[in-house]
């Protein structure tokens, strides 16, 4: 199933998506289901009445809805550095030993369509497509051959980044987690879908190729990154984690190349769809 979050006639509740992109209203079929993201995956018998209620649910067509990010505020968003060799040897920086975790703020998430900002005070803003998978039970000490049982589906993310800030602190943190620059989505996809262990993944700036790879060349796979993850903290339904991007940043090209205003940036993977997003100055 591919679980989405959308708004229509001024009213935002999950629902799911066809494979065609027609939107199906779950919350009509069924009215007891929980209208949020985190709220579903919480409850345990909710996907089960999820998958029934699509059956009879009623039709809406994409364009008539805005897409959220299927997780619009989760409680926390981690990404990993690093995770692709291509791309460690690009940033002239060691292949990891472990993952190199780093977090993004929660507000940082947005949707496919929303625009990414270039803010007031930088002009160094960069793309990292990446696959993200998305939490859907408590975990902790999880073994990275359990993970799959801890985690609802996968989804595409871009890593927003603007490099001048991000280098300002080795913790990255700052220029990871400006506001627009979680562009998430469309759909999670349930974990029996998708095999996140070799999936092609592209990015392109206005049509352009930037990055291509394949999730097989993941440094750190996403068990090996569940268990690191949980051996210190609990992860909880909805948590998001991007997993890293291969190599093709626009910061490792020379003259670096970055976003700017009226571009539009689309990461693809196969078996999630593709996030599509504008380029604009923050407003004033
Ligand atoms: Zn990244």
């Amino acid at each position: 199933m591919r679980l989405i979050t959308f708004t229509h006639d001024n009213r935002t509740r999950i629902g799911a998506m066809r494979k065609t992109g027609q939107v199906l209203d779950l919350t009509v079929a069924d009215p007891e289901l929980p209208a949020t993201m985190i709220d579903l995956l919480r409850e345990p018998d909710a996907m089960e009445r999820a998958r029934d209620a699509a059956e009879s649910a009623p039709e809406i067509a994409p364009t008539d809805v805005r897409f959220e990010a299927p997780v619009p505020r989760p409680s926390k968003v981690l990404a990993i550095g690093l995770n692709y060799r291509n791309h460690a040897e690009e940033s002239g920086q060691p292949i990891p030993q472990r993952p190199i975790v780093f977090a993004k703020m929660p507000t940082c998430i947005v949707g496919p369509g929303h625009p990414v900002h270039i803010p007031r005070v930088s002009r160094a803003v960069d793309w990292e497509g990446e696959l993200c998978f998305v939490i859907g039970r408590e975990a902790r000490y999880v073994k990275a051959e359990d993970a799959g049982d801890y985690i609802a589906g996968y989804t595409i993310g871009n890593d927003i980044s603007v490099r001048d800030w991000q280098f300002h602190s080795p913790t990255w943190m700052m220029g990871k987690s400006f506001d627009t620059h979680g562009p998430l989505g469309p759909a999670i996809v349930t974990a029996d879908e998708f095999d996140p262990s070799s999936a092609g993944i592209r990015l392109y700036v206005n049509g352009d190729e930037k990055q291509k790879s394949n999730t097989s060349q993941l440094i750190f796979g996403v068990g090996e990154i569940l268990e690191y993850l949980s051996a210190g903290f609990t992860l909880e339904p909805g948590d998001v984690v991007y997993t890293g991007t291969p190599s093709g940043i626009g910061g490792a090209k020379r003259p670096p190349e970055f976003l700017k205003a009226g571009d539009t940036v689309r990461v693809e993977i196969d078996g999630l769809g593709s996030l599509e997003n504008p380029v604009e100055e923050e407003p004033a």
